[in-house]
């Protein structure tokens, strides 16, 4: 049992005003594994203050400092990484391959940003003026618990190489995770003040960043509701806001796909992070005419996929994150029966194999229409649905008929089309034949998925204001 009872402020580990304590449940067991004392409104203005502080002698580090700075965070993430793989499968659940997968991600995200400051243009030329790319101030970022150490790190990673200060507010769900990447960071010795880490409740911690005047810039990962609930708040202050939103991603598989290439590519676009990812391809669009063939291969495919004890490494679907996430993916999956889906595989209830732990089966559904619930709204675990289409101009259609746009994936033989179809396709990031990331391109929605780009040298742009010097040369 874990008892976290400190939160990051001004280079300190220090016990925070607030005394709401939540538990922490392992989603494998059900099993109470640890309880965290949650910060509060007078805790985060604590944060802002020191964040506050810190700014001015950190907003005027030059270059090479940051550079200097995110490689020892990042050597210092490395040298935690088997604490954080365990806290990753302990608190969340992520099967053994992925949670390594995250574990790596959560260093890689820094050493990636101090590259991109390599080369990254603060002074540019505009006619006749001095263009000057400024640090915005101190940063408030808000992340969500389906990648809890990626995304504090992945924020910090271009906050800071911006010139950025920032109080992080992590999600009250993943507060191992949240103390073990914190310790790392700490032990990279950074200034007092430049990030602090309050894990709190959104509706207080989350609240008060969204509306302190002290923080100019918010960059938020979580849900489509609660994005807006920011952007709404942050008006009062014209902040600047990015958001990374949820999404209902379409997988386009053309009428020249290789199916024996294209259904497994759908299936791990569709079930990887166990469903509760908010690029998931949820929505496989597919030709009418080889409806059939693609249902039997994927059948068969998905009768070889393993839900339960993450520990296993055969298992490719983990636990939902918590029981409440369970409810709402069981609703869902008894909606797209009611409305009038074919269910082809997986169903209501926990696999068979399992007992305890909020385990889903891996769901399939067939003759899905792109009005019905579940073609619309982001399940977040793993359920998938198939649409057929009749030809390729009603599959981009389908494929834009969604408020969101975060990502897409096209599968087909011939490049030249996928393309041509990836260039009509609303949304930030668009995967030909691939799942593979890349760090150094943009990422973020098109539409209600988000505002804005994280990575590369989008991401650090977000922290960055342009200004202007005439009759400076
Ligand atoms: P969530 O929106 O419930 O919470 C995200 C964070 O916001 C948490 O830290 C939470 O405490 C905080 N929060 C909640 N209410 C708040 C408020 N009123 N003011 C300020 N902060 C508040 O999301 P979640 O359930 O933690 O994560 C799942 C969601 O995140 C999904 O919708 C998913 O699509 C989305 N997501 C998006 C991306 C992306 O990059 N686009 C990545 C991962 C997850």
């Amino acid at each position: 049992m874990q008892i976290i009872d400190r939160i990051y402020i001004d280079g300190a580990f220090v016990t925070p005003h607030g005394e709401e304590l939540f538990d922490l449940v392992n989603p494998a067991t059900e099993r109470v594994i640890g309880r965290v004392r949650l910060a509060d409104a007078q805790d985060a203005r604590r944060a802002v203050a020191a964040a506050k502080r810190a700014f001015s002698a950190f907003s005027r580090t030059d270059r090479r400092e940051r550079i200097d700075m995110l490689k020892r965070l990042h050597a210092a993430v490395v040298a935690k990484e088997d604490a954080l793989f365990e806290a990753i499968v302990e608190e969340y659940g992520a099967p053994v391959s992925r949670g390594r997968w995250m574990a790596r991600h959560a260093s890689n995200v820094l050493i990636e940003a101090a590259s991109v400051l390599e080369d990254y243009a603060f002074v540019r030329e505009a006619g006749t003026a001095r263009v000057v790319m400024q640090p915005l101030g101190v940063a408030g970022l808000i992340t969500p618990w389906n990648s809890d150490a990626g995304f504090i790190c992945g924020k910090l990673a271009a906050a800071l190489a911006a010139g950025c200060t920032a109080v992080v507010k992590p999600s009250e769900m993943s507060a191992i995770q949240t103390r073990v990447v914190t310790e790392a960071l700490h032990d990279a010795g950074l200034p007092a003040g430049v990030f602090n880490i309050v894990t709190g409740r959104g509706e207080t911690v989350g609240a008060e960043i969204s509306a302190h005047p002290d923080i100019a810039k918010l960059s938020f990962t979580g849900s489509t509701r609660v994005g807006k609930t920011i952007l709404r708040t942050a008006a009062d202050t014209l902040k600047r806001v990015t958001l990374e939103l949820g999404g209902k991603s379409p997988t386009i598989v053309l009428d020249d796909a290789d199916f024996d290439a294209a259904v497994p590519l759908a299936l791990d676009a569709g079930f990887m992070n166990s469903g509760q990812a908010c690029i998931a391809g949820t929505r496989i669009l597919v030709p009418r005419a080889r409806l059939a063939e693609f249902e039997h291969k994927i059948v068969r495919a998905v009768a070889q996929i393993q839900s339960g004890d993450p520990r296993d490494p055969r298992t490719g679907i983990g636990p939902m994150v918590s029981g409440k996430q369970w409810e709402r993916v069981q609703h869902y999956i008894r909606m797209g029966i009611e409305e009038g889906a074919r269910l082809i595989a997986g169903g209501e209830g926990r696999p068979d194999n399992v007992g305890a732990g909020w385990f889903v089966r891996p769901t399939l559904f067939s003759d899905v229409r792109n009005d019905m619930t579940i073609a619309r709204e982001e399940i977040f675990g793993p359920v998938l649905s198939i649409i057929a289409y009749g030809d390729t101009e009603e599959a981009i259609a389908i494929a834009n008929d969604t408020p969101y746009g975060l990502q897409a994936y096209v599968c087909s033989s011939d490049t030249v089309r996928a393309n041509a179809v990836a260039a009509r396709i609303e949304a930030g990031r668009v995967l030909i034949n691939t799942l593979a990331h890349e760090p150094a391109a943009p990422f973020g929605g098109f539409k209600q998925s988000g505002i804005g780009r994280e990575y590369g040298a989008f991401g650090i742009e977000a922290f960055l204001e342009p200004k202007a010097l005439l009759g400076a040369r």
